[in-house]
């Protein structure tokens, strides 16, 4: 079933996936599609099979920084459903892909009816909540170099190791000037751990790129185990995190 290449949904009872399915449409998205704007009503909420989604925080200078990123792993808009709340941050397609939706109202009456569906969708939200978390410190704190290698992990996990993205969209997820980003990704290239031409970067060594990374994308994959380990096999860990 296609809506299971996404890791919750597949996480659910197969009856619980067959009830929720009729309602579930495939759909492909665009690289910098937008999913929702600031301060506005969802109008769907995604299950990503494949891409990734991130939720950026737009500052008054118009500088920005990524504070959040979601891929097949997980789901974007479910607390914003259940509660009927807005979306806080511009959110769009980082790497574009496919996913499953649903409007945001049958996702809320579904989950009511499916407890086994709602606490999965309550779990998730602990797990993105830390993350947040996490990214809050890491920009704080840590070096352009370890969480630009941070960042490519995460990226290689969720979306392989060739990624179509500009050096100016890069400098925009971590929040850091264009100049930044062009000295950090030559030193990795010029160390063998990257390559990058004409808008499409390479991951040449992801055991480099993790060991240079700081210690926040092993942070972040503890915390999916440890909010996933009672329904989770270890296939599904070292794929999905
Ligand atoms: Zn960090």
């Amino acid at each position: 079933m296609p809506h299971a290449s996404n890791f919750l949904l597949g996480q659910l009872a197969p009856a619980t996936l067959s009830r929720l399915a009729p309602h579930l449409s495939v759909v492909d998205l665009a690289a910098a599609e937008v999913i929702a704007e600031p301060h506005q009503r969802i109008q769907r909420v995604y299950f990503p099979h494949s891409g990734i989604i991130s939720c950026i925080v737009e500052l008054a200078d118009g500088s920005t920084i990524e504070t959040g990123m979601i891929g097949r792993d997980g789901v974007f808009g479910a607390s914003q459903a259940l509660d009927d709340k807005v979306s806080l941050n511009l959110v769009t397609m980082q790497i574009g892909g496919r996913a499953s939706v649903i409007p945001p109202e049958r996702l809320r009456a579904l989950a009511s009816d499916m407890p086994d569906f709602k606490a999965l969708l309550v779990k998730y939200e602990q797990f993105f909540l830390a993350q947040v978390q996490q990214t809050a410190a890491c920009n704080a704190v840590h070096d352009i170099d370890a969480r630009t290698c941070k960042w490519l992990a995460r990226m290689h996990d969720l979306a392989g190791p060739d990624l179509l993205l500009t050096q100016e969209f890069f400098a925009r997820m971590m929040g850091v000037r264009r100049t930044s980003v062009t000295t950090v990704a030559g030193a990795l290239q010029d160390a063998g751990l990257i390559s990058y031409s004409r808008g499409r970067l390479h991951i040449a060594d992801i055991e480099q790129i993790r060991k240079r990374a700081c210690e926040c994308d092993d942070a972040v994959r503890s915390h999916f185990r440890r909010v996933f380990a009672p329904a989770e096999t270890d296939t599904q860990k070292d794929r999905c995190v």
